[in-house]
């Protein structure tokens, strides 16, 4: 009876242990804290919630964080059972008295007879002689193990800060003001001639922009964060400080593109965006990593043309965050390639959110405990929320499709636009009129959601009907 070691006892590492003690399979969890802090977390609580209180909205039909919540619990997850019980009013939200979770996740941890808790820092990679192991350390994990996976891995392998530019569903893009083209119509590998999606700003509309962005709020960067500009990775902002042509001449440049429904006249300014996941349904905004406030965002990017009514499936933003480059480094069923005695789990693997690290805890410890079993660990399907991050992670290996070229991994939340599109049932005219707008989109999630929890029910062996009595 190897014990399976789980290192950090957070969102992610937590629920590993949950999942893999309740297979029958012994886990020793090694947390660093109280013995050594981070600059982040304030107790020594497992699971603390380092910001804000909420696992965000528990709708199940019409929201992709709402159907993980309902497939986790549908998973028997340790972390979705404590914020259900410690839950505070929060409208459609799932906000939890942050003390009270915490305390309640320990004591069951503790408390588990398959678990033994060491309050101890792992200070590098683990022996080979603890066998199967699961690094769940976080975005703020401890310098000498984050060395130890970046000599491992590779230099560029794993990130100290995410630059992260905002991503927009492509349905949400008005495709008669903007269009596809790549610059000088180069065709790279695996390319086209038209794998950008290009929208054109005129003189006025740019020096608008411009002058929105100098005038945008940001978030400051906490002291401990440090400042990590450099160059080639500035935020927008800061850039349309540098003056007001900066831009043009950096991610805004028109050069090498023909507006294709006004070909005689050459746009002043021209925004890119390139697709972000295998099945075409999100694209990046080329070079605009940026720190202004979430709220002002959308607002700001909603004046480009071809973005008025664009839906936004991540904001941009810039952090402190240490994330592997898991695409390439991890297989489907999150080992490192290279060391495949070694699992990862968590924000490190470059999911996004409390409870987007907690699933993928799950997964880590369902795939551990079906390896220790002899059994094969079968991944969810990639119409499930859960297999919807999960193939984020793992660079589109479920959905059946591998992501092209080259492509920069950033984290991310888990969104509608990471799941398979879906067959829309044919409704009835209402009064004549077709259903266009809000009511398409929440049927055509309805329809995700369905698929999503029926296909989770069956992966986890269980029936439709018990799944719906949960
Ligand atoms: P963590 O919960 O951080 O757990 C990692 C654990 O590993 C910690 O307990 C740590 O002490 C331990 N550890 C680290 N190194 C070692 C070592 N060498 N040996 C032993 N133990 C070690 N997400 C949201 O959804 N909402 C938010 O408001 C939010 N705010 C955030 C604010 C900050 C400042 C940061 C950094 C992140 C925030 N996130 C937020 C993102 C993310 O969801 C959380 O960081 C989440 O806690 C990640 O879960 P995790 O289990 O991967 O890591």
């Amino acid at each position: 009876n190897t014990p399976i070691h789980i290192i950090g006892g957070g969102l992610a590492g937590s629920e590993a242990a949950w999942q893999i003690a309740s297979a029958g399979v012994p886990v020793v969890l090694h947390e660093m804290r109280p013995v050594r802090g981070t600059e982040a977390h304030k107790t020594e609580s497992l699971a603390e919630l380092v910001c804000s209180n909420s696992f965000r909205s528990d709708d199940a039909e019409t929201n992709a964080v709402g159907i993980l919540h309902a497939e986790m619990r549908l998973a028997g997850s340790l972390i979705m059972r404590c914020a259900d019980a410690h839950q505070v009013p929060a409208g459609g939200a799932l906000a939890v008295d942050r003390d009270g979770f915490a305390a309640r996740v320990t004591t069951e941890i503790e408390n588990h007879p398959l678990i033994e808790i060491r309050r101890e820092e792992v200070e590098g990679l683990p022996p080979r002689d603890w066998g199967s192991t699961i690094i769940a350390t976080g975005p703020l994990t401890a310098p000498a193990l984050a060395d130890a996976i970046r000599a491992e891995t590779g230099e560029d392998a794993l990130a100290f800060f995410d630059a992260i530019a905002p991503i927009v569903h492509f349905d949400t893009i008005d495709m008669d003001k903007a269009w596809f083209q790549s610059r000088y119509d180069k065709v790279g590998p695996g390319g086209t001639g038209k794998d950008y999606i290009n929208c054109p700003l005129d003189k006025e509309q740019y020096l608008a922009f411009i002058a929105a962005l100098v005038e945008g709020g940001r978030v400051e960067f906490k002291e401990w964060e440090g400042t990590p500009y450099f160059d080639g990775c500035l935020p927008i902002e800061v850039m349309a400080e540098r003056g007001p042509e900066t831009l043009r001449h950096g991610p805004m440049k028109p050069m090498g593109l023909t507006n294709a429904h006004n070909p005689d006249v050459k746009a002043y300014a021209v925004v890119q965006l390139r697709q972000d996941n295998a099945l075409g349904t999100l694209y990046n905004m080329v070079g605009f990593q940026t720190k202004l406030r979430y709220g002002e965002q959308a607002g700001i990017f909603r004046t480009i043309p071809g973005l008025e009514n664009a839906e936004f499936a991540r904001l941009g933003g810039l952090h402190r965050n240490t994330y592997l480059d898991s695409p390439r480094l991890l297989d489907r069923a999150l080992r490192l390639k290279s060391r495949p005695d070694l699992r990862f789990a968590g924000q490190i693997t470059g999911c996004e959110g409390y409870v987007e690290s907690a699933a993928i805890g799950l997964l880590a410890g369902r795939f551990a405990a079906a390896e220790a079993r002899g059994q094969e660990a079968a991944p969810p399907p990639a119409t499930t929320a859960m297999g919807a991050i999960l193939s984020h992670i793992t660079g589109g290996h479920l959905s059946g499709v591998e992501e092209s070229g080259k492509r920069s991994f950033q984290p991310m939340n888990v969104n509608f636009g990471l799941f398979p599109p879906v067959e829309v049932p044919k409704v009835p005219r209402v009064e004549g009129k077709r259903i266009r707008g809000k009511e398409k989109t929440d049927l055509r999630r309805r329809a995700m959601s369905a698929r999503a929890l029926a296909d989770c029910a069956e992966w986890l062996g269980l029936s439709r009907v018990s799944a719906a009595a949960e």
